[in-house]
């Protein structure tokens, strides 16, 4: 079977002339020939723009919720924007969607706009930072915190290269990010008890923040192991230490709390991007009162855009819908199918598999039966995953070219859809040889 592909090329040859990697986002850059480029989204479906239709689970890498296009949050957005978009100054819904957000979110007793999943960590980094008097940052390999260079350390480079797990090599993931930022990051493996405990034994201390997605959302939807998250907070409590829980992929995802709902743990600040708007640009910051106070009283914080009637009008509209309507169950339940079905499939197959993460987020892995940190991920056979995905593509099903990227679902995929993506799947594992 061979996709048309043609027009794609076409905008990829011209795009290449005017934009790095002819693309708004480095990682939107499949290769040529592989990169499309799309026309329209409606519901769960994309079209590119040789007119090929597909049930997308790339889901804009997470933020579509209910659906593309859909118009119970659309409209509210039209009505809004017809009074002006940026004020500079605040506006009531501004405030409703704080509301709303902590309404949702454990922990979350004061709260920020910002535009973008980057800016919320960039400036929850910088408020613990304020808080603690400390300048050290711990994150985990493999874990995704946007591009701002404080984190931008040891996420997605070959895990060959972070050296021994008990003395973690800090990579920096692009040229450009100053020397003196690696003084200030330690970076270890996830779901490692003994590690976190020594790390902090000898420099607990000068520790401000310890930064975490609550899965490896940015590594194939790998889950934490039972009581990790626990231990994080348990250890932050006894160093003094800010626990900043990236909620980017997982806030009102996973459960309408998040992922602290979800866990039942109590981050000290949180952030929050993609579903929060089912699309439209927002993200957020927020945590403890006495922690978010800070901010304003010495400590720097905002943007011309924050709080923005796009943003607040969409996410007030996605928020209350989320809030009132049994969308996260739905989409759980149609999830749920689709892993069971994909475990099947693979067991039919013979083929050893993991198939992880959360109905409404996950991934799976093929070479290993479980997979608990990126160093082991690395083992997995991604060449094999890549070409799964390839020939899915080809059949009308499209999960991220790429074996990090979660597959991410929404209220719009429907039983049928669920039931042709396993068909799709089924038929692929068949086909495409080891
Ligand atoms: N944190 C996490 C966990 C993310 O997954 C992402 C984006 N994938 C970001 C931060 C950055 O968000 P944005 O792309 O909106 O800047």
């Amino acid at each position: 079977m061979n996709v048309q592909r043609q027009k794609s090329n076409e905008l990829q040859k011209k795009a290449l002339q005017l934009m790095p990697l002819g693309t708004n986002s480095n990682f939107r850059y499949w290769g040529m020939g592989m990169t499309l480029y799309v026309s329209k989204a409606k519901g769960c479906y994309l079209w590119d723009v040789d007119g090929n239709r597909y049930i997308d689970y790339r889901m804009g890498f997470g933020p579509i919720i209910l659906g593309h296009a859909y118009n119970e949050v659309d409209e509210k957005v039209i009505e809004a924007i017809r009074e002006g978009v940026s004020y500079a100054m605040t506006s009531e819904l501004e405030i409703l969607v704080a509301e709303k957000i902590i309404s949702m979110c454990p922990g979350v007793e004061m709260v920020r706009l910002t535009n973008t999943g980057t800016e919320a960590t960039m400036h929850a980094v910088r408020v613990a930072r304020a808080y603690t008097g400390r300048e050290k940052l711990i994150k985990f390999e493999g874990m995704y915190h946007g591009f701002q260079d404080y984190a931008l350390f040891s996420t997605y480079s070959p895990a060959q290269v972070y050296g021994n797990r008990n003395s973690p090599i800090p990579i920096p993931a692009s040229s450009g990010i100053p020397k003196c930022l690696h003084d200030l990051i330690i970076t270890l493996p996830f779901n490692d008890f003994e590690v976190l405990e020594k790390t902090l034994c000898s420099y607990g201390e000068q520790v401000a923040a310890i930064i975490a997605e609550p899965c490896l959302g940015n590594c194939d939807a790998i889950l934490p192991e039972e009581g990790f998250l626990e231990f994080i907070r348990s250890k932050c409590n006894e160093y003094g230490i800010v626990l900043i829980l990236d909620e980017v992929k997982t806030g009102f995802r996973i459960a309408r709390g998040g992922a602290a709902e979800y866990y039942g743990i109590q981050p000290d600040l949180v952030t929050y991007a993609k579903s929060i708007s089912n699309g439209y640009p927002c993200a957020a910051f927020g945590g403890r009162r006495e922690i978010m106070e800070i901010v304003g009283r010495g400590v720097a914080e905002g943007g011309t855009f924050c709080g923005n009637k796009v943003a607040t009008a969409a996410a007030y509209a996605t928020l209350t819908i989320l809030q009132e309507q049994p969308i996260l169950e739905t989409i759980a339940k149609r999830g749920q199918r689709l892993m069971d079905g994909l475990r099947g499939i693979f067991e039919r197959a013979d083929i050893t598999a993991s198939v992880h993460g959360y109905p409404t987020m996950f991934s799976f892995a093929v070479g290993r039966e479980k997979v608990k940190d990126q160093r082991e991920w690395a083992e997995t056979d991604q060449a094999y995953y890549l070409r799964l995905v390839e020939a899915a593509m080809e059949r009308g099903v499209m999960p991220d070219y790429d074996p990090r990227e979660p597959w991410f679902l929404c209220y719009s995929h429907s039983e049928a859809d669920i039931d042709r993506t396993l068909e799709v799947m089924e038929e692929v594992v068949k086909v495409v040889k080891r």
